[in-house]
């Protein structure tokens, strides 16, 4: 019997609704402000990915979990609108993820998260698990329980979809999870964390022992890739005038998925992440900034 191709690209991942609260300053313990505006934007990691993903021109299905409420209705509507396939995505009894942002003048956060139905996945199903399998690239990050993440990346290594993890939010992982990634996509901090040095050359290098493809990603410096235990190649940031920078890192890690899923190589698809992300940063928002793929082909010329 001959097996299928494995194509595009699965996330899992959450979704959260962002209620974002602009002050003045960051309250003190104990203090109550009156906030300047309130606005809610859908986000959450893995669905910034997973439209990051389909806009640059993937195939893009989601797996995950809304809540049946209001804010559920309005995050299966951006996956939809974006062009994610949301069949498989979980209605469950639960209010959705929701994170409370409060954004001082200073452009300084503070972030509260209520995981809400993302906690609920906690297994993949079987349709789930055949999706994980069809891939040509899995994509996770580590806002769902950590047990499905690694269930995930498991039965992908074991299928041979590439396994990808952006390893963000920052935390300890098992060695179990590190040893079955192909690629491995983290910022300054998580390197720091996870590569167990505060000397970031020292602990990319250490990552990159162990994993065959590290991408480190700094902000409006660019990002760095290492493959085979050694660097390869640095890849400066597009000079672009910033506006808003979340959402940059989900940004490049769905567009760079969308580019290995295409069979394109590690340099190529970060100058294709590099130009996506750059893109995501001259706009308000995450969702609202992550750019099609005509812009992203318009920047790289
Ligand atoms: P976040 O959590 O805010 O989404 P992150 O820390 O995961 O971000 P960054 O390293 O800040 O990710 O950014 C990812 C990529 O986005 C960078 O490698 C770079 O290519 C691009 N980028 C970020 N900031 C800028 C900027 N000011 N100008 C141009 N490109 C940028």
């Amino acid at each position: 019997m001959i097996n299928p191709p494995h194509s595009g690209i699965v996330v899992v991942g959450s979704a959260n609704m962002d209620v974002v609260f602009s002050v003045e300053r960051i309250p003190v313990p104990g203090e109550t402000l009156i906030a300047d505006s309130v606005a809610k934007y859908p986000g959450g990691k893995g669905l910034n990915q997973a439209v990051a993903a389909a806009r640059s021109g993937g195939d893009t299905v989601f797996v995950g979990a809304l809540g049946a409420d209001e804010n559920g209705d309005e995050l299966f509507a951006t996956m939809s609108d974006s062009g994610i396939d949301s069949t498989l995505v979980r209605r469950v009894d639960v209010e959705s993820g929701q994170a409370f942002i409060v954004v001082a003048d200073s452009a300084e956060n503070t972030i509260i998260v209520a995981s809400g139905a993302n906690a609920e996945v906690m297994a993949l199903t079987a349709e789930e698990r055949d999706r994980v399998t069809s891939s040509a690239v899995l994509l996770a990050q580590l806002e769902l329980p950590l047990e499905v993440v690694i269930e995930s990346a498991r039965e992908a290594r074991a299928a041979g979809t590439t396994v990808m993890l952006n390893a963000a939010p920052a935390r300890a992982l098992p060695d179990e999870l590190i040893d079955i990634l192909d690629y491995l996509i983290v910022n300054e901090h998580e390197a720091c964390l996870l590569g167990g040095s505060d000397d970031l050359a020292e602990a990319s290098v250490r990552l990159a022992a162990r994993v065959p493809q590290v991408i480190v990603t700094l902000g409006a410096e660019g990002s760095v890739l290492y493959q085979g235990g050694r660097e390869l190649a640095r890849v400066p940031a597009r000079r672009v005038m910033a506006i808003d920078t979340t959402g940059a890192g989900d940004t490049y890690c769905g567009a760079f998925a969308t580019a290995i899923a295409a069979g394109r190589g590690l340099t190529d698809a970060a100058a294709f992440a590099t130009a996506a992300s750059a893109l995501s940063v001259q706009k308000l928002g995450a969702v609202p900034s992550i750019p099609a793929r005509d812009r992203i082909d318009a920047m790289l010329g």
